[in-house]
């Protein structure tokens, strides 16, 4: 008898059926939006200018060889992903007194955090761990993985296409004290909508009264505003207000390294005696499940974030892509509003922030999306913002047009 016959057929994962879809179709006229992952205004990857020059200079050096790194991957780069982070004032730096460790990119940190969470944190209650609705799809997973149940709390708001401030702040009120919230550093997967800086002020309020914890994921430093110091200021000001946190952090995006896998978790201890606790007990995780990380991206993002010379380059390709993205929303919302004078509000096109935006069409419009104009984007009503570029923009907007009219 068949070993595996009980096993049910599992659904295709829906965001990675599209692009399938997309190199499928005859049609010539065709924008793949789907996934989440930096092109060029000719439509094609990037290699970042800089990690071409740091893959040359680590080529070229003698001493390289291929030994494993250590158990929590290599030190001079999990310190500097911390300071790049944190920030030279973190006060937990300071004190020596985070856990960092190398991780499989940003779902690494992802799983690693909480698989770390589900067996030490001093749960108050059942493991349940609050994600905003919607949230990248891969968190429910992963929770669920390690044994810990998602819950949702309110984000965003259908209606006026924007942040639901009171929702959450009623939710994080509602949740029993010592909760687990996570929470998008910046440019928010899939809505492309962030807290203000008053907004967050009032989130860390009320993390603070009733003593939950924040579970940071940082997918996109630097990428979605063009500066990696603004773009780590939520968790930063979270840091100086005091809240317990861990921080994910994943270099795909922002060094345009995704298939490298090069990230880290950092863990904020109370002290140094909780820090050497918590370092040896992630230490055992990371040994049982992967022995240790990668070196390749790991090298390269040590190198490029301690060299002076280097690191500016990688702040000037990181400008490079954000602002392209940046002006793509921009001529994409002036087409709309001042040539086409399509219907609805669309202010929300320019300021969503990140490689996502939500349209707001829904499940039908995004099917005619697909189907008669060939447009390939997630039924959610998210697009890639990276997969827009000059030769395309005009085409997208006249297909939205026609689909919202
Ligand atoms: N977290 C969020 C919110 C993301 O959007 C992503 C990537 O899309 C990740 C984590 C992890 O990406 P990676 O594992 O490639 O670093």
């Amino acid at each position: 008898e068949a070993l595996f016959a009980q096993v049910p057929l599992a659904p295709p994962d829906s965001i990675l059926q599209l692009p399938i879809r997309y190199k499928a179709d005859p049609a010539e006229k065709k924008i793949n939006l789907s996934v989440g992952a930096y092109r060029d205004n000719e439509g094609r990857p990037w290699v970042l200018p800089v990690v071409k020059k740091a893959t040359e200079k680590m080529l070229n050096d003698p001493g390289m060889d291929h030994e494993y790194l250590p158990i929590v991957g290599l030190p001079e780069f999990t310190s500097a992903a911390a300071k790049l982070i944190l920030g030279t004032e973190s006060k937990a730096l300071k004190e020596d007194r985070v856990v960092s460790i190398q991780t499989l990119s940003g779902t690494g940190a992802n799983h690693v955090g909480a698989l770390f969470l589900s067996r030490f944190y001093a749960w108050n209650g059942p493991r349940e761990l609050y994600i905003s609705k919607p949230t990248w799809g891969n968190h429910k997973s992963i929770m669920t993985n390690v044994g810990i149940t998602p819950v949702e709390y309110p984000y965003y708001d259908p209606a006026t296409i924007s942040f639901n401030l009171e929702g959450m702040l009623s939710a994080l009120s509602a949740a029993p004290e010592r909760s687990v919230i996570l929470l998008h550093a910046c440019a928010h997967n899939p809505t492309g909508v962030d807290p203000t800086p008053a907004q967050w002020e009032k989130v860390a309020d009320a993390m603070l009264e009733k003593k939950h914890y924040a579970f940071f994921d940082c997918a996109y430093q630097g990428f979605a505003s063009g500066d990696l110091d603004r773009d780590a200021a939520a968790l930063r000001y979270f840091e100086q207000r005091g809240v317990p946190m861990l921080v994910c952090q994943s270099f795909a995006k922002n060094a345009g390294l995704y298939g490298e896998r090069v990230g880290a978790l950092h863990v904020l201890c109370a002290d140094k005696d909780e820090a050497s606790r918590v370092r040896s007990q992630l230490s055992i995780i990371e040994r049982s499940e992967i022995s240790n990380p990668p070196a390749y991206g790991a090298r390269l993002m040590a190198m490029i974030i301690n060299d002076p010379e280097l690191f500016k380059q990688w702040n000037a390709d990181i400008k490079t892509m954000a602002e392209r993205i940046i002006s793509m929303r921009e001529q994409l919302y002036d087409i709309l509003t001042k040539e086409l004078h399509t219907p609805g509000k669309w202010d929300h096109i320019t300021t969503q922030i990140g490689m996502f935006s939500f349209t707001g069409l829904n499940t039908e419009q995004v099917q005619t999306m697909i189907e008669n104009g060939h447009v390939y984007m997630t039924a959610d009503g998210r697009i890639s913002m990276a997969g827009l570029n000059t030769s395309n923009v005009r085409y997208f907007a006249e297909t939205l047009d026609k689909v919202v009219r």
